[in-house]
């Protein structure tokens, strides 16, 4: 006797299987059995779905859905699409592990991106920030990488210079420490700020930290757009001196000039994984974009921190707008 029977349902059972139909019956919250049309079994609760698709749950790999997790939102504009697991921290931007010094602007910092609401910071490390996720009873499944732009603010705070020998070891530590606390890899935004000032060098010491522990690299690409063949191959080099699966997130090509060059980069992507590197991307399904504004402004002005590129915004406008040309 199974707690739900769905009968006369188009299977598609997300292993990349032609879809078929068939009847599913759920014991205890899983699917305990995938069953020919038309079966005999029995059920509390008997739902005909008359042909309609029966698929597991979509995973949403790349979310910015921190902070309405945390505000215990219903999250219905995931859940009524299908998607029943959300992955966090992309971009090299997470919100742990912090130290209390850096919250409010790190707060102000991710606003463009992961709105405003007002949810306590009330963690330091990775695992308190998944005990407070946890707390907030997320109505679907939440998992996080840890960004390395987060771990170099709490390292080296927002400076743009290289990092040094005892900086490099004190991030590959934090990044060893998170993913021993539950993060599932790593993620870099190479064109965030101060994600974007790590060098291949820098990465690739801290991305053996985390292949160590069976992590992934998780990239936002240093340029999306004229510089994009320059940008795969960093990941290459990346993933093949670390030894780490590498993934280029939202894999896209900016400017009209570049249409037409996805071929030959997805040829070099093949190419290298046929030589043994770990590569692989991910899209998404339609032909926009988002960021925040403030990446339009050139990396120098964001080594002094939020209110350092607001002042700059009223005391540097000219200087701004020159580096801008
Ligand atoms: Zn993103």
């Amino acid at each position: 006797m199974f707690d739900i029977l769905f009968r006369n349902a188009k299977v598609i059972d997300g292993t990349g299987n032609p879809w078929f139909y068939g009847d599913v019956g759920v014991e205890g919250g899983t699917v305990a059995a995938v069953l020919p049309p038309g079966s005999t079994a029995r059920a509390r609760r008997v739902e005909d779905v008359d042909g309609k698709a029966l698929c597991p749950g979509f995973v949403d790999g790349h979310s910015h859905s921190e902070l309405p997790l945390l505000a215990g939102e219903i999250m219905d504009c995931k859940i009524m699409q299908g998607v029943t697991t959300e992955n966090l921290g992309l971009d090299g931007m997470s919100l742990a592990p912090i130290k209390d010094g850096d919250k409010a602007d790190w707060k102000k910092h991710l606003s463009g991106l992961a709105g405003t609401l007002d949810v306590p910071w009330t963690w330091n490390s990775f695992a308190e920030y998944l005990d407070c996720l946890q707390a907030a009873k997320p109505p679907l499944n939440v998992s996080s990488y840890v960004g390395l732009g987060t771990v170099r603010l709490s390292v080296m705070g927002m400076t743009d210079r290289p990092a040094e020998g005892h900086e490099i070891r004190a991030m590959r530590d934090l990044v060893a420490r998170c993913m021993d606390e539950g993060a599932r890899g790593i993620s870099a935004g190479l064109i965030y700020p101060p994600s974007r000032y790590q060098s291949l060098e820098e990465t690739v010491a801290v991305a053996k930290a985390a292949a160590a522990h069976g992590g992934i690299y998780d990239v936002h690409m240093r340029n999306e757009a004229d510089a994009i063949a320059e940008s795969v191959e960093e990941v290459i080099a990346i993933s093949e001196r670390s030894g780490i699966p590498a993934m280029i997130t939202h894999f896209k090509i900016r400017g009209k000039k570049n249409w037409g060059r996805s071929a030959a980069l997805i040829r070099r992507i093949d190419e290298a994984r046929a030589a043994g590197i770990d590569v692989t991307m991910a899209q998404y399904p339609y032909t926009a974009g988002s960021t925040f504004l403030h990446v339009v402004i050139p990396p120098w002005y964001h080594s002094r921190g939020v209110d350092g590129l607001l002042r700059a915004l009223r005391e540097e406008r000219g200087a701004i707008k020159h580096d801008l040309d």
